[in-house]
């Protein structure tokens, strides 16, 4: 248990237009923070008001990249209860990065209370319209001051949040997708599993070309034979071929979603056959062309689950779905969100409340 020390804002800032909120604009009245120091492990939880941070120019982070985070949502309901999907998924998988990164690891239930006490303080971000919610961003920095390339010693453990609109502002929107066949992303005994910024680093310039070309997201192969699919930006990728549904092993170069996870569940729990595995672009396209893709989705936090209607792979292009959300994808879309939003029956105990709105 964290004891958690309040200071509240004496300036309230002004809410944002909800009409307007779009994503990761503009953020709530306070933060949480804590460090962490060898002699004294993480030390002097505390919630704040949102203020920028004084470091020093040398600090570790800023050269070596030596960071991570995780990315999740608070919900309100109809009956304006607060409440978090999964979060103690996240709270592992922050440990997983961590010891990755050689960042000191946080107990998974101090980060929940941590986000928990923090939500309930700003409960009035979080957004009342359909399909908004407040996004929640915490994140870890090593704070050594020194250009020597070592672990850190000291970090900063910060969690920010978001007012967010819905993401699909008209509508759910299929996507084109490029695949990228000249950069990686991620490679066996990198840091692919782990959300850590290098990782996006890494990933601006493809996502950028295909913007370009008017693709909404870039679908990475994986780094060795550029074969086998493995993920897209910030989603992870399932294809329905004959009415089985595929989606990379989360072996190391994949990004383990909660939403990804989840999905699998509700996937079984409806009795389709779900693989887990190597899955080659070749023959994606293949069966693209022959009419057994059935339905292709992209599964994440932000946007729960978006439908894909085009790849494109070295100037070959296939269509799927007529353009339109199948079938499949349309139910995962209404269970998923219909659970975080307290519209269904949280059936899994997937949800965890915060406070009442
Ligand atoms: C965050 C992320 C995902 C999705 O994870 P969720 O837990 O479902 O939000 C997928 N791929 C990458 C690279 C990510 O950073």
């Amino acid at each position: 248990m964290l004891d958690i020390k309040i200071t509240k804002t004496t300036n309230p800032k002004v809410k944002p237009d909800e009409s307007k909120l779009g994503f990761g604009k503009v953020f709530s009245d306070h933060m949480f923070l804590m460090d962490y120091a060898p002699d004294k492990g993480w030390y002097d939880a505390r919630i704040v008001p949102y203020a920028p941070f004084v470091l020093d120019p040398a600090c570790v982070v800023f050269h070596y990249a030596q960071e991570l985070f995780e990315g999740m949502k608070a919900y309100r309901t109809a009956g304006n209860d607060i409440q978090l999907f999964r979060p103690e998924c996240n709270g592992q998988r922050m440990q997983d990065s961590c010891d990755r990164m050689c960042i000191p690891q946080i107990p998974v239930d101090d980060y929940v209370q941590a986000v928990k006490a923090l939500v309930e303080i700003d409960k009035d971000w979080v957004p009342h319209s359909e399909g908004a919610s407040l996004y929640i961003r915490p994140f870890i920095i090593a704070t050594d001051v020194g250009m020597g390339v070592h672990a850190s010693k000291n970090y900063t453990f910060c969690i920010i949040c978001s007012p967010s609109g819905a993401y699909y502002a008209s509508g759910i929107d299929p996507v084109r997708i490029y695949v990228e066949d000249e950069y990686i992303r991620a490679a066996p005994g990198l840091t692919g599993f782990t959300k850590c910024g290098g990782n996006y680093a890494a990933s601006i310039k493809a996502g950028e070309l295909a913007e370009q070309k008017g693709f909404a997201q870039v679908l990475w192969l994986d780094g060795v034979e550029k074969k086998y699919v493995e993920e897209v930006g910030a989603m992870n990728i399932f294809f329905m071929i004959d009415g089985k549904i595929y989606t990379a092993a989360c072996v190391g170069t994949v990004l383990p979603g909660v939403t990804r996870r989840s999905c699998i569940e509700l996937l079984k729990d409806w009795g389709y056959e779900v693989i887990e595995g190597k899955l080659a672009i070749a023959d994606i396209m293949k069966a693209g062309h022959e009419g057994h893709l059935d339905e292709v989705f992209g599964t994440g936090t932000a946007a729960v689950v978006s439908p894909v209607k085009e790849l494109d792979w070295k100037g070959d292009k296939v269509d799927i779905s007529g353009g339109k959300i199948g079938p499949v994808t349309q139910r995962l879309y209404d269970t998923m969100t219909g659970i975080q939003w307290g519209k269904l029956p949280d059936t899994k105990g997937w949800i965890v409340p915060v406070c009442k709105g």
